[in-house]
């Protein structure tokens, strides 16, 4: 890894600030979240001459990560997916310069990856040995697999809405899985601060109000977005919306690459929830604060991994919106299960409903006029149609089986 800039910890509330070898998670000053800061003097040489390595992933960037000891990496090749075109897909729903940032071909089939990396590869520079988190399904696969990846223990707290397949990826990799009673996470959550605090246990968890590291995955896919245009930017990056984190990320990643700190021409980011799961969307369509916005009541989405009744990184993730004149879409379930089928079919990307958000919205923001046809516009495709399939596949039409000759088959199929 070659030389880290890594300075520090910045508070996002008060401002003090802590040395990169200071262990803290969040400000001992006022107990908000924590900000990764870099040398940005050096920052700008340091993007100039950045290459995809032969492995390709996002310790390609390790001198913009929290992380200084090369020897606690723990990766399993995650990033570097693939900026595909969408042309197909594009010029039916009227902006033939789609692009999807396709997320599913993380190791563990979605975005949370990125995050996890870091902020495991922290715990083990910190010699941690017990990991915690608390989730419906990415976020615990993630972190079992990246646990397991650098023979740690992970205590891993589950909703009872967690779908069967992500319990059975989590459980696989040998963690102790703990379904917590309640349809969201927000039992979890509670206990698992606890478990932190009686136990000192690590908060393997993907809101910076819990753990400051894996806003520094997040960050990631906007590096790659912009290396892989060619060193420019698109005019739209949407995105979907559970804490805000994948959100907040992106605007910090595309903010880093201007060494100038200006937003001027970077792209506009949308957050974009369940129609009855919209704390976040309420908040930018009032123009709430983050002190403001509250807790969705009888929260319901098909899309799980958008099931946040509260965005735990609200201030981050609204922030994002305003600085870059973005804006927020509450879409349905229906919406989001044709962006599923539309996305599959018309582009070959099959994802989970979650990652059918930003594709619903771009249609949404194309019909409604704020998309202009000529904008090039990238979805973020968040996790893998594999992870989350019950409500689609009730919507496939799979043929009986039929004997295995032809006139059967003509039978069956007429010419
Ligand atoms: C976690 C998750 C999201 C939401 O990301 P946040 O950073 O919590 O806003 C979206 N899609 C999928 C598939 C997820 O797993
Ligand atoms: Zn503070």
């Amino acid at each position: 890894m070659r030389r880290s800039l890594y300075v520090g910890l910045r508070c996002v509330g008060c401002g003090s600030e802590f040395g990169r070898g200071e262990r803290v998670l969040t400000c001992t000053a006022c107990g908000s979240e924590l900000d990764a800061i870099y040398d940005h003097g050096r920052a700008g040489a340091f993007f100039r001459g950045v290459r995809r390595s032969p492995v390709g992933s996002i310790w390609d960037f390790g001198p913009m990560m929290p992380v200084t000891r090369e020897e606690a990496v723990v990766s399993l090749g995650e990033g570097w997916t693939p900026l595909l075109k969408a042309e197909r897909l594009g010029r039916r729903i009227g902006i033939p310069k789609l692009l999807l940032k396709d997320e599913t071909r993380n190791p563990t089939l979605s975005f949370k990856d990125r995050a996890i990396s870091v902020a495991v590869s922290k715990a083990v520079e910190w010699k941690k040995e017990v990991l915690v988190t608390a989730s419906t399904g990415n976020l615990a696969a993630a972190v079992s697999a990246y646990a397991a990846r650098a023979g740690l223990k992970a205590f891993i707290l589950t909703a009872a809405s967690t779908p069967l397949v992500k319990r059975i990826q989590t459980a696989a990799y040998g963690t102790t899985v703990v379904p917590v009673r309640g349809a969201t996470t927000d039992n979890a959550r509670a206990l698992a601060g606890e478990l932190v605090k009686e136990r000192g246990w690590y908060p393997a968890m993907t809101h910076s109000t819990a753990n400051p590291f894996t806003l520094e995955g997040a960050k990631t896919a906007a590096y790659e977005i912009f290396y892989q245009m060619g060193g420019r930017f698109p005019d739209w990056v949407m995105v979907g919306v559970g804490g805000g984190e994948n959100l907040a990320g992106h605007w910090k990643g595309f903010r880093e690459l201007r060494p100038d700190g200006e937003a001027e021409g970077l792209p506009r980011l949308v957050g974009v929830q369940g129609r009855e799961c919209a704390p976040f969307v309420e908040a930018v369509a009032k123009n709430l604060s983050y002190e403001e916005l509250k807790p969705w009541k009888g929260a319901h989405t098909i899309a799980s991994g958008l099931a946040d009744a509260y965005p735990a990184d609200a201030r981050l993730a609204l922030r994002a919106v305003r600085e870059s004149r973005g804006t927020g879409v509450a879409v349905s379930d229906a919406e989001l299960l044709e962006g599923v089928g539309l996305m599959a079919r018309e582009a070959g990307v099959f994802a989970e409903p979650s990652g059918a958000a930003g594709l619903a919205a771009a249609i949404r923001l194309r019909e409604d006029g704020v998309i202009d046809g000529s904008d090039q516009v990238v979805c973020s495709v968040t996790g893998s149609g594999l992870k989350q399939y019950e409500e689609f596949s009730a919507t496939l039409r799979i043929g009986r089986p039929i004997r295995g000759e032809l006139r059967a088959f003509e039978r069956a199929y007429p010419a």
